[in-house]
């Protein structure tokens, strides 16, 4: 980029997307506005302060620092020293359905706990060392495409020869990941419920539906989770230092109302502040985008991919405290619970401990599709079921961890969608970006450059996916 004409960006959002960005684009010398409607950055990365500390409002891990993966590359290109201060997650994910499966870094360690659903050893350590190497392949690729799937058959074609993995598996592209397991593996009922439970977390899908590439970089993923010792507000410190340092401007309370743009003249209004500018960066809801855009081929691409929208997603969060500090062996906790016992529906809770132990984020997705709006209407029925979600995550945490009393489990305070309304501006509260459930359903999500040299989309709505590595990778998807 050093040569080209130096340009005002103004980005609209300051979640990871929007932060990343920021950084990158200032970085290169261009002069840079980032617009935060909230009190303060990150969005669904975002974080809020209490005297016993920081609590993370919805992420709590980060991913993507193994080689040249997204985070890793930003941390270099902005100095953040992320590899020095980033403490790994390992193992990466524990899972209790009944019994506890560990997923750690090493192959054999985890071919040794599938084992224990029952899947013979040196048939899934074989089958794991593959998965590994296709999602090795699947990094490079997108390294250097940006995305998947690449409309450019033949640079496809050239990388995809550099990472033979990919070309010997086309099925990765075509099948679903439970098409693509071994017959032996398809049949054990107890390993499949385990993968669909872990692909919920990583792919907010099950092996059913998910595209097998999706499946595999959802599976290994837990190797490549990360905590950052102050949680997502030590992450977030870091890239505003860092946008600062080169010169960015971040506008805390600052919402964009409206942006004009009449004859190459793109104007951003908000509620304290114009500002004329060359390009613009969306890192919202795209419905929001649609409302505050007056541009016809920009409103036109925003509402076709709209219309493809499948269910709505929203989160319940708890933030607990325990005062006094239990050393556990994990630090990430998903446990499956009985959706049918609980009036809120809720099959899935993911415990995020802090690193000192002493603050726990809960979360678990629930259906907006279903009555929620009466629900949130309903003064009583809202605290109602605040009161309920508290209790079911005390008392499933108190019932899994043997050194944890119900007693010993504080709470902090419950969100729900209208949480997330308030942290990100997303009607009703919407999270977790649009469902992908073949590889060509990708073509739906907003691409990064939208109409390129003028307005560009970076968040998890966006190409390449949810979850703070794709959003990182949509920033950098947006240089030119
Ligand atoms: C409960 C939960 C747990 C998660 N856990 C993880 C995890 O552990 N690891 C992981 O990698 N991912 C996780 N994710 C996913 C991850 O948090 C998101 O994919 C990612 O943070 C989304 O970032 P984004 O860039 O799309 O921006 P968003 O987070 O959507 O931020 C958008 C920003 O735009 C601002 N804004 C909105 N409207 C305006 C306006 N008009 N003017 C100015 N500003 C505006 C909002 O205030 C917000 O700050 C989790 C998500 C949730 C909900």
């Amino acid at each position: 980029m050093g040569d080209q004409k130096k340009s005002h960006i103004v980005i609209i959002g300051a979640g990871v997307g929007g932060l990343a960005a920021a950084g990158l684009w200032s970085k290169a010398g261009h002069k840079v506005t980032l617009l935060e409607s909230h009190y303060a950055v990150g969005g669904c990365a975002g974080y809020f302060r209490r005297p016993e500390g920081a609590y993370d409002v919805g992420a709590t891990t980060l991913s993507g620092m193994i080689g040249n993966r997204p985070l890793a590359k930003l941390s270099k290109d902005l100095g953040l020293n992320l590899e020095n201060e980033l403490v790994p997650c390992d193992p990466g994910i524990t899972l209790w359905d009944q019994e506890f499966i560990h997923l750690r870094k090493g192959i054999d360690e985890i071919a040794q706990e599938f084992s224990q659903l029952g899947v013979d050893l040196d048939e899934i350590k074989e089958e794991l060392k593959r998965w590994s190497e296709i999602e090795k392949g699947l990094w490079s690729f997108l390294e250097h495409t940006g995305s998947f799937p690449y409309l450019d058959p033949l640079k496809a074609l050239k990388v995809g020869l550099e990472n033979i993995d990919l070309l010997k598996n086309p099925a990765i592209f075509t099948k679903t990941f439970y098409e693509f397991l071994p017959q032996k593996f398809k049949e054990n009922q107890k390993f499949v419920k385990f993968i669909n439970g872990l692909l919920l977390v990583s792919t907010q899908q099950t092996s059913h539906t998910c595209p097998a590439f999706m499946g595999i970089m959802g599976i290994m993923y837990p190797r490549d989770t990360w905590l950052h010792p102050q949680g997502m507000m030590g992450f977030c410190q870091k890239l505003v230092e860092a946008i600062e340092k080169f010169g960015g401007e971040i506008r805390l309370r600052e919402k964009c109302l409206k942006v004009d743009y009449k004859k190459d003249q793109i104007v951003v209004h908000t509620n304290k502040d114009v500002y004329q500018c060359d390009k613009v960066i969306f890192n919202i809801h795209p419905e929001l985008v649609k409302e505050m855009v007056d541009h016809c081929s920009l409103n036109t691409i925003y509402a076709k991919k709209l219309k493809q929208k499948g269910e709505l997603w929203g989160a319940m969060t708890a933030y607990l405290k325990i005062p006094n500090p239990v050393k556990l062996s994990y630090q990430y906790l998903q446990c499956h619970i009985d959706a049918q016992k609980n009036r809120l529906g809720i099959g899935t809770l993911f415990y995020s401990f802090s690193n000192d132990s002493k603050r726990v984020t809960v979360s678990s997705h629930i259906n907006l599709n279903g009555d929620f709006d009466s629900i949130r209407e309903n003064k009583d029925k809202y605290l109602c079921l605040k009161q309920e979600y508290a209790q079911l995550v005390r008392e499933t945490l108190a019932m899994v961890c043997d050194e944890l009393n119900l007693e010993d489990i504080w709470l902090e305070s419950v969100g729900t969608p209208k949480t997330f309304r308030r942290y990100t501006g997303r009607a009703r509260g919407e999270v977790g970006g649009l469902i992908h459930n073949s590889t060509l359903s990708l073509l739906r999500l907003i691409p990064n450059k939208v109409v390129k040299d003028k307005f560009y989309h970076v968040g998890d709505f966006s190409f390449p996916g949810q979850g703070i590595v794709s959003v990182i990778q949509s920033a950098y998807n947006t240089l030119e």
